[in-house]
């Protein structure tokens, strides 16, 4: 079978960047997070369940996830972070697994799962070759994002607090990719870590 990459990394730290040199590189890239916003999308595969189990006060008028709502209950309520995860968990690994097939179908050297929370989420970690964390000071993931999202310094910060530290990550890591300079050296790094994989 062909490679399975785990890439990882704290907000901002460069994840969207890397697996986009990487899929040009001939990378199959299955992106977690952006499966999680579709699944809580209007009329995503989530929401009915969500609406049965938190009601309807967390979905907004556009039939999507309440996101701002559900944020607020899940940072001071584990067992609603629980239960929203029994939902969502599942439908996020079905999708993954079937957009898996279709590129493997059409031919991509190796996979690449782009997973935020990787860490957090531990099952992952038994089905991967290799873990990719792409990593950078904290000053710059905040800078980043702020410039990215234009989002004030404190909520930045408070994201930084909820994720796994940057040492704990570190602390996992095959192989890390440091982007603290340009996008010139961070697309050698990304070259040096494709003929890695190739190797695998
Ligand atoms: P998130 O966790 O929020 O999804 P991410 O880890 O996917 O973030 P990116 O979206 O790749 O991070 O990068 C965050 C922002 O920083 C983007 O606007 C990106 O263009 C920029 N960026 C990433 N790497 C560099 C770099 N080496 N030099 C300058 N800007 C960069």
């Amino acid at each position: 079978r062909i490679p399975l990459i785990g890439l990882t990394g704290g907000i901002g730290s460069g994840k969207t960047t890397v697996s986009d040199l990487l899929a040009k590189l001939g990378a199959g890239i299955v992106d977690t997070d952006l499966i999680a916003h579709q699944i809580t999308a209007p009329h995503g595969a989530a929401i009915s369940a969500i609406e049965k189990h938190f009601g309807s006060d967390f979905i907004a008028a556009d039939g999507s996830l309440d996101r701002e709502k559900m944020r607020t209950l899940v940072f001071k309520d584990p067992e609603a972070r629980k239960s929203l995860e029994a939902i969502t968990h599942p439908l996020i690994r079905s999708e993954t697994i079937r957009q898996t097939s279709n590129l493997e179908r059409d031919g991509v050297q190796y996979m690449v799962f782009v997973v935020p929370l990787l860490l957090e989420s531990g099952s992952w970690m038994t089905l991967i070759d290799l873990l990719v964390v792409v990593d950078c000071p904290e000053e710059t993931q905040i800078q980043r994002v702020m410039q990215r999202s234009n989002l004030p310094r404190e909520d930045v910060e408070r994201i930084l607090m909820v994720q796994a530290s940057r040492a704990e990550r570190l602390k996992h890591a095959d192989v890390v990719i440091e982007n603290q300079g340009s996008l010139k050296d961070l697309e050698v790094e990304v070259q040096n870590l494709h003929q890695k994989i190739l190797q695998i």
